[in-house]
């Protein structure tokens, strides 16, 4: 496809998101915020819709047709995510809330089996989310948690990456992208060093299941974890992938309802993959809502959107770059479609106030991954982060925002 075909197939898709088409501060809606929470099409819209008018009831318990049809719709919203991701088995799909609880998750069962002096390699780049629930083990379990430095562009060491992972080296847990400053982290790589030595992997896909196919089969990590907000989906709903000969040997998390075969006060027996983790009532409408997510995408097509989503990252580095007094922070020579950056003198929560005047909605802060901010001596930067239904015209509008900005501040 031609940039002119390009633009005309963006430009039909954008028209399933109404969201896009209101006003803020009386100024067209700039929605560069896509990092944080992506929003929703009509026909993710419609699937929760129709599930809650024709089918809701609570899944796995009741014989009557409503409970079969919700069941039903719940185990084939996981059918949609495993072939989603090319998992060999629906007993590898856990839904979840998100990305931050399956992290907990494996903190909590992996991470509990783990002995003091045991080590778990991070990397400089991750959100908060693949840092603190390993301190947290840290804490409680003598764990040591050890991080892969990066360099001044944002990159990853690799050379420091092998040297760090050791004998006692029980996990590696990396981000794929980095949602501070967008880095597309090599993790075919680091996955590679850690299987020369049988470490198992957890990626955080949470940046980049929006931007680029995930195979897990062909990528052969053991761990994977997602969130629906983040993929043109709900929020509440998330998943966590796990080789199912990894999730068969870990203890059960949550207790409750769904996740047992019988109870008797003497004994309880937990019931099978992928039942055992996930205890109580589902996001039942969540999954669905997943799925027809999932369905969204694959229809516009992931060559589409990274094509397209390429062409926004080079047009907003171009531009950004040549306004007086903006600096990128970030500049990794692999990068998703998403910006960060400091304006001279201006402080990143008024650079983000002043935009939102304009329309334009920016992330300003530490971005949940402050180790990565702090690096570069920052105590924040406003960031722009794109979905494939961003525009020229939109680029456009935050460069003029920021133009405006830097003229009231002088
Ligand atoms: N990891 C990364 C890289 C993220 O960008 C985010 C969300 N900003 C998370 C984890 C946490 O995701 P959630 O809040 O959906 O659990």
């Amino acid at each position: 496809m031609n940039l002119t075909e390009l633009k005309t197939t963006i430009a039909r898709h954008r028209d399933d998101f109404p969201i896009l088409s209101t006003t803020v501060n009386g100024q067209p809606l700039v929605y560069l915020d896509n990092g944080a929470s992506t929003q929703r099409p009509l026909q993710v819209i419609e699937a929760e819709r129709h599930y809650a008018l024709t089918t809701h009831a609570n899944v796995h318990r009741g014989v009557h047709t409503l409970s079969q049809r919700a069941t039903d719709a719940y185990e084939g919203a996981r059918e949609r995510v495993r072939r989603f991701l090319n998992a060999r088995s629906t007993r590898e799909i856990i839904f979840t809330k998100g990305t931050t609880e399956a992290i907990n998750l494996i903190a909590q069962t992996f991470g509990r089996q783990l002995k003091p002096n045991d080590e778990i390699l991070i990397s400089h780049l991750e959100h908060h989310a693949n840092i603190v629930p390993w301190q947290m083990l840290a804490e409680s379990h003598g764990v040591v948690l050890k991080v892969i430095p990066m360099n001044e562009r944002g990159e990853l060491d690799l050379e420091q990456a092998q040297a760090l992972i050791t004998e006692r080296t029980r996990l590696v847990a990396v981000t794929m992208i980095s949602n501070a400053l967008g880095t597309i982290v090599p993790v075919e790589a680091l996955i590679a060093l850690a299987k020369a030595r049988d470490i198992p992997v957890l990626l955080d896909a949470a940046q980049a299941v929006a931007h680029q196919p995930i195979d897990v089969t062909q990528l052969d990590c053991d761990f994977l974890c997602f969130s629906g907000h983040k993929l043109y989906g709900p929020d509440g709903i998330g998943v966590l992938y796990g080789k199912a000969e990894r999730l068969e040997r870990l203890p059960p998390w949550q207790g409750g309802g769904d996740m047992i075969l019988s109870v008797s006060f003497a004994k309880t027996v937990y019931n099978e993959l992928p039942y055992r983790f996930e205890a109580g009532t589902p996001h039942m409408s969540g999954a669905v809502g997943l799925a027809a997510a999932i369905d969204y995408v694959e229809r516009v097509g992931f060559a589409t959107i990274t094509a397209w989503e390429q062409h926004l990252l080079t047009q907003a580095t171009q531009r950004l770059s040549a306004i007086d007094g903006v600096r990128i922070i970030g500049t990794a020579a692999r990068k998703a479609s998403l910006i960060s950056f400091v304006v001279n003198g201006i402080h990143a929560h008024d650079l983000g106030t002043i935009l939102n005047d304009s329309g334009v909605a920016i992330r300003t802060g530490h971005h949940c991954a402050q180790p990565a901010v702090e690096f570069f001596k920052l105590p924040a930067t406003a960031r722009a982060s794109f979905a494939f239904y961003n525009t020229d015209a939109e680029i456009d509008a935050l460069a003029r925002a920021l133009d405006s900005a830097i003229a009231l501040f002088k």
